[in-house]
């Protein structure tokens, strides 16, 4: 299917916020301010177009169908997987695994690699900033084989301790599984190292790229991770799409995920034999719509450039920072060196759920709360914080109409 962005050359926010029909609307009487990236990005019209595309003109079950449909569906379905990588500058096709989120990538590495490896008295090493569906299944799978979770620090400005990382790292470890980019902070991980000291220790490393990919260039073979998992609807993609990427030779000797449809080669009472690679994890009719139309969000993402998106949103981060710091009372919580444009942020005496319903009371939607990460929230002391996350569409007049609302929100609230 052929996809064209429609975006002019060259960065023009007022363009670009034309591709985005939800940013005309208005809430509570105010037009929308949509500072909850970090939770899910707006989607542009090319990817509402390759939805209603693929419903009104080629909607058919993939792989298996002879017909003129099927044809359409499937080709379209793999080019998608094409696209993806090509985005994370995977070697292989099949080392592209369609899930429903990163939640999902991570739990089908912890029930079929997991299982297969991790034995009584092995230790997997997480941080203490990664999202909850980082930690439990890990928790799951310890408990199961009676293995160790061990956890790496994060010190005050919200970054990796990797000094107690390389402590903590021993012939014992199997797996490192950490985050990219922390939601809640922004922070932005060394993952190169983390991953080379890994793999001087024989462990496998995981890496959480949900907050990632739509910030950073990801070079999955430059990095040398074996896993890595994000979800296309933080990427101006649909919801219900994620990609596990894996390293082919490890997919390969795992066992399968799902049993059904799609991943066998043929089943016999006495004896099923398994799909190749990717199919093998790819059980059932999949997310065809959405992953159809995830190639549209991966134009869109191109035609503007991640180095003008990147630059952009820093430049927003950098106004929301110094105007935010000048609010007596508010302390931002993660002052990483290296940051995407996510800002949590406390204000003394006055609980987050408060403050942000008082912001939508002026249209503008941030986070409030522990955002997935309570032993985070934890080790700063605090229930939750608020988060401002931004976006390639975003501008600094929000951030103006933003802090405005916001000083009159804690002067209410004092
Ligand atoms: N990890 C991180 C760092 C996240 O930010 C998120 C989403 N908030 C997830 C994992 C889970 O992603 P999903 O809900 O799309 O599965």
């Amino acid at each position: 299917m052929n996809v064209t962005s429609g975006i002019e050359s060259g960065f023009d926010i007022k363009d670009i916020r034309q591709h985005f029909p939800i940013l005309q609307r208005q809430v509570k009487g105010k037009p929308l301010i949509y500072f909850d990236n970090a939770a899910t990005s707006q989607k542009p019209q090319i990817v509402l177009d390759a939805l209603s595309n693929y419903y009104g003109h080629y909607n058919a079950n993939i792989h298996r169908g002879i017909h003129t449909l099927a044809e359409e569906a499937t080709a379209a379905f793999e080019e998608t997987r094409d696209a993806i990588r090509d985005f994370i500058h995977a070697g292989h096709r099949e080392e592209i695994i369609f899930t429903k989120g990163t939640t999902e990538s991570i739990n089908l590495v912890a029930y079929t690699w997991g299982r297969a490896n991790i034995q009584d008295g092995d230790e997997i090493l997480i941080s203490n900033m990664e999202h909850h569906s980082n930690i439990v299944p890990w928790q799951i799978l310890c408990k199961e084989k009676n293995a160790l979770l061990k956890i790496i620090p994060v010190n005050d400005e919200g970054e990796l301790d990797m000094e107690a990382y390389k402590k903590l790292i021993s012939h014992k470890t199997k797996l490192v599984s950490v985050v990219h980019v922390s939601n809640a902070l922004g922070t932005i991980n060394p993952v190169k190292d983390i991953i080379r000291l890994a793999h001087q220790a024989g462990a496998v490393v995981l890496i959480d790229g949900a907050q990632s990919a739509v910030h950073l260039d990801i070079d999955v073979a430059e990095m040398d991770c074996d896993f890595f998992a994000f979800s296309m609807h933080k990427l101006f993609g649909p919801t219900g799409v994620g990609i596990l990427y894996g390293k082919k030779d490890i997919l390969e000797n795992m066992p399968p995920f799902m049993g059904g449809g799609e991943m066998i080669k043929e089943v016999h009472f006495d004896k099923t034999t398994y799909a190749s690679l990717p199919y093998k994890f790819e059980a059932g009719t999949p997310n065809i719509a959405d992953v159809n139309a995830c190639k549209a969000a991966l134009v869109f993402i191109d035609k503007i450039g991640k180095e003008n998106l990147r630059q952009h949103e820093n430049e927003l981060l950098a106004y929301a920072t110094r105007e935010l710091k000048k609010i007596d009372g508010l302390h931002i919580i993660g002052n990483a060196k290296h940051k995407v444009s996510v800002i949590s942020f406390i204000v003394d005496k006055i609980h987050p759920q408060d403050l942000g319903i008082l912001l939508d009371n002026s249209g503008i939607a941030v986070r409030t709360g522990h955002h997935c990460t309570q032993p985070l929230m934890q080790r700063f002391g605090i229930p939750g914080t608020v988060r401002a996350s931004f976006s390639v569409y975003n501008t600094t007049e929000e951030i103006d109409t933003f802090v405005l609302a916001l000083k009159k929100a804690i002067k209410m609230l004092a």
